[in-house]
């Protein structure tokens, strides 16, 4: 098994990420998560509110809907060109991104950029080289195949109207920004963040969370004067305020991470500049976070087709004008699968597996349990323990098994501390806490644990 099959066995296993309608057969690019995964998911979401939104005063938070007036796609681009060139296998009729075939075909040290081709240009490519599908058949050429999920809102036939499903969560930024000028008392520079679900008719199969149908996107627009406020210094400090989040918050080794500027001809017309921040997941060096100057695009757009005015009027001049924007947005799935990836350990000489989560990322900050589940003293003083601790941390209960089997389990779901209640612990009120990473044991008076555990997340933190 490689690496990446590790991961996905391990994910199921533990209850991290699970095949979606798996008892009907499974949806392609499409997953559940489960009890550990649930918590993962929010723990990363959580950190990214908490240290964009909350610890910056330049910043405030969103909750926009879904389903937005469909002329906002129409506006935004997306309608017209949010798409992926699609090439069809002749004969068995699958579909593929022509620019991952292409990839595929072309050696590593090949130097083309094929970000930088436009479809007619991949057609040729293909025809040229007689590329074939991974089947080995021909392929059909490419062509433009739209993103946008499209549904319906009415009851009746006759009196439905179409709508789309957000394919991303950044126009409901935009759409909102007047509101939010209005309703608060934020004066620029100032960006808007939102978490919430997007929704994308992918082509690509097969590379688990990495994409998927419907992803979870962290998305910020940071709006300012480019009169006043120098873009190149503003893009700086969010490609530093990103990198630190994965290196600093996520606990991510630095040498898993780097950036790559898009190239004039890749990056979006709209676009003054582009950076990716990749990160080497087991397939390869692939996006994680993308930050990029939009300019005054997506205001003017959205003013020219709602007819509304959402210039931002300057206190100090009195003049008004059209902020431009710096968008830093990333998947909170993608964040999910590398913390996976980097986490991920195991023993060559035992096959030990050993989740190294940060703290503050561990679906359970600790296990409690009593070294023998048959007796009754040690289950009541550990059940104490666990109900004095449990609004403080999110504590798992384990009397089952031995104690090796238990450290095991819980090293593979990434639990930092295990807390054992035994003899000793009726007559001087100490435990023993095993850590996760060095497998080391120490004796901690009860009084003292919760400082104890504390000392150990801050540090990460
Ligand atoms: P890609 O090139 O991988 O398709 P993109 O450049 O289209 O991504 P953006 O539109 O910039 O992506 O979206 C911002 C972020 O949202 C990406 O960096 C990625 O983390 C995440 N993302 C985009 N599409 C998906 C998807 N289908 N599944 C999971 N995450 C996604």
């Amino acid at each position: 098994m490689d690496k990446m099959e590790k991961i996905v066995a391990l994910a199921k296993r533990r209850g991290f990420v699970f095949q979606t309608s798996e008892i009907y057969g499974g949806l392609s690019n499409s997953y559940d998560y489960g009890p550990m995964g649930s918590e993962l998911l929010r723990n990363i979401r959580n950190l990214w509110w908490s240290e964009f939104i909350h610890k910056r005063e330049d910043m405030v938070g969103l909750d926009s809907s879904i389903i937005l007036h469909p002329q906002t796609w129409v506006a935004s681009g997306h309608v017209g060109s949010f798409s992926d060139p699609l090439v069809e296998d002749v004969k068995t009729h699958k579909r593929y991104r022509a620019d991952h075939i292409i990839e595929a075909f072309l050696p590593d040290d090949s130097g083309v950029i094929v970000e930088d081709m436009s479809i007619e240009e991949m057609g040729q490519f293909i025809q040229e080289n007689k590329v074939k599908s991974p089947e080995g058949n021909d392929l059909t050429p490419p062509k433009a195949f739209n993103l946008l999920f499209e549904t319906e809102i009415g009851s009746v036939a006759n009196d439905k109207s179409k709508v789309y499903l957000r394919g991303e969560t950044a126009q409901g930024i935009f759409t909102n920004f007047k509101q939010v000028l209005d309703s608060t008392r934020v004066q620029l520079p100032f960006g808007i963040g939102q978490i919430g679900k997007s929704f994308r008719n992918e082509i690509t199969t097969g590379q688990f969370i990495f994409r998927t149908l419907e992803f979870e996107q962290a998305e910020i627009e940071y709006f300012f004067n480019p009169n006043e406020s120098n873009w190149e210094d503003i893009l700086s400090n969010w490609k530093d305020g990103m990198w630190n989040f994965v290196t600093k918050v996520l606990g991510i080794n630095e040498e898993h991470v780097r950036w790559r500027q898009h190239t004039d001809k890749e990056r979006s017309h709209y676009s003054k500049d582009t950076y990716d921040l990749d990160y080497q997941f087991p397939f390869g060096w692939k996006e994680l976070w993308g930050v990029a100057y939009r300019t005054d695009y997506d205001l003017k757009q959205h003013i020219e087709h709602s007819k509304t005015n959402l210039e931002y009027l300057d206190p100090k001049t009195n003049k008004k004008f059209v902020p431009h924007v710096i968008e830093p947005a990333v998947g909170v799935n993608r964040l999910f699968l590398m913390v996976l990836a980097d986490a991920y350990t195991e023993d060559p000489e035992t096959g030990r597996v050993v989740l190294k989560l940060d703290p503050k990322l561990a679906p359970y900050t600790a296990c409690i349990s009593p070294l023998l589940a048959n007796k009754e003293e040690l289950v009541t003083k550990a059940k104490e323990l666990f109900n004095s601790m449990k609004s403080k941390y999110h504590l798992v209960w384990d009397a089952r098994g031995n104690i090796g089997k238990r450290y095991a389990a819980q090293d593979e779901i990434g639990t930092p501390f295990c807390v054992v209640v035994d003899f000793q612990t009726l007559t001087d009120n100490t435990v023993t806490v095993r850590d996760r990473d060095t497998g080391e044991q120490e004796r901690v008076a009860i009084s003292e644990l919760s400082q104890y555990i504390n000392d150990r997340v801050e540090k990460s933190a």
